[in-house]
């Protein structure tokens, strides 16, 4: 089985690799590591390292992957242990954890986000059924490191299993606790959970410190528990493959660097009709191929419809939390769009000072979009894609 893993998994520059072609590799192992902001990578399975390029290590691996068998590391402090094991935000942001949690939240707040916010995956709420412990222990350890005084746990209430199996596993952790988010999307945007739980409205652009919390995902807590119990490095990923399948699956564990193909046939393979495959969730997943490789921030894969076709001249209007004028474009080419007359934001977005970066003001409070509609029907349009979430 050949095992690709990109040198770039996380938010920074990409790693540098410390291997070769021909280097012996085991499953655990550091094999490359960040040369600005960013994380360790390490092996997934045994074997041997068959090419490096600047994008990826290849390694072909050798026997069975057996889940307890791997390096252990070396560290003893928690946060060097969190460095040492690449943990990045699971849910996608690919935000390195150790750069996170070296915070002083004195007084303050770890919020563990069990949102799973996009429609149709599953993955985190079956960790939550099935491994509480693992998350809650994880806050814990968040809050030891950061000095904050209290853990949430952000959910929102339809999860009735998952908040029990939770309320269970908080049992003699003296600060955790449950809070309920609304089940809306985007509930699980960091911004929105500090609005949601905490009553501050952060500006545009500010980051969950200024109201002194940390929010993480409920995957990256488990990856915490097990840097600092198990000494495990970030070597596996869970996974929500839906769709156009024969049998929908979620997938717990699985070696990082596997190519999706396989897990898409594992799930009863394509339902025909089907269309493409998009890596993550309905609202920010990228189109991806069946030879990209689950990495540690891998949502979903989900199997689509084929695109209707259309040839009409077609407009785009963009959300800050949903699709953005790339994503809009790749499902314009597969309609076979031939005009695209212009793309708009949704009216809540703002850009910050002049980054060229635009954020929504009030996510998840979405309004009207008359007034975008006949922006671009003035420019031509005679039918738009839709970015937006709500409206
Ligand atoms: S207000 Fe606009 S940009 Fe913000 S989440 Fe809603 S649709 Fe998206």
């Amino acid at each position: 089985m050949r095992i690709v893993l990109p040198l770039r998994q996380h938010v920074g520059a990409p790693c540098q690799s410390i291997v070769e072609a021909g280097d012996e590799v085991k499953r655990g192992q550091l094999i490359a590591k960040p040369t600005g902001l960013g994380a360790n990578i390490h092996a997934s399975v045994n074997g041997e390292v068959v090419e490096v390029t600047e994008q990826a290590i290849v390694i072909e691996s050798k026997g069975e992957v057996i889940f307890d068998d791997y390096v252990r590391l070396t560290g003893e402090d928690h946060l060097e242990l969190i460095a040492e094991a690449g943990i990045v935000g699971a849910g996608g942001a690919g935000f390195p954890a150790h750069v996170k949690f070296k915070a002083n939240l004195e007084g303050g707040y770890v919020i563990a986000n069990a949102a799973e916010c996009e429609p149709l995956l599953k993955h985190n709420m079956k960790l939550l059924r099935d491994n509480p412990e693992l998350v809650v222990r994880g806050i814990k350890y968040v809050m030891d490191i950061t000095g904050a005084s209290h853990g949430y746990i952000a959910i929102k209430p339809k999860h009735k299993e998952e908040m029990i199996a939770l309320a269970k596993a908080c049992k003699g952790y003296e600060g955790i606790e449950l809070k309920y988010l609304p089940d809306m999307y985007p509930a699980g945007d960091e911004r929105v959970i500090v609005r949601e739980i905490l009553g501050v409205e952060l500006p545009l652009g500010a980051l969950p410190s200024e109201a002194k919390a940390v929010i993480s995902n409920v995957e990256t807590l488990k990856n915490v528990t097990r840097a600092i119990e198990d000494k495990m490095p970030v070597i596996n990923k869970d996974l929500t493959v839906t769709g156009r399948v024969n049998d929908e699956k979620v997938f717990m564990d699985i070696p990082l660097g596997t190519s999706i193909k396989g897990y898409i046939e594992e799930s009863g393979g394509y339902l025909e009709p089907h269309g493409e495959i998009v890596a993550g969730g309905p609202f920010t997943g990228k189109h991806a191929e069946e030879d990209d490789p689950v990495v540690k921030t891998l949502g979903g894969i989900i199997v689509t419809m084929p695109f209707p076709q259309d040839a009409r001249k077609f407009g785009f209007l963009e959300c800050e939390c949903g699709a953005q004028k790339d994503r809009l474009t790749q499902i314009a080419e597969g309609m076979g769009v031939k005009e695209i007359v212009g793309s708009v934001r949704c009216k809540r977005m703002e850009e910050i000072g002049d980054t060229g970066r635009f954020r929504c003001t009030l996510p998840g409070h979405c309004p009207g979009q008359a007034e975008k509609v006949l922006e671009l029907k003035k420019m031509g349009a005679e039918a738009i894609i839709v970015g937006t979430c709500e409206d």
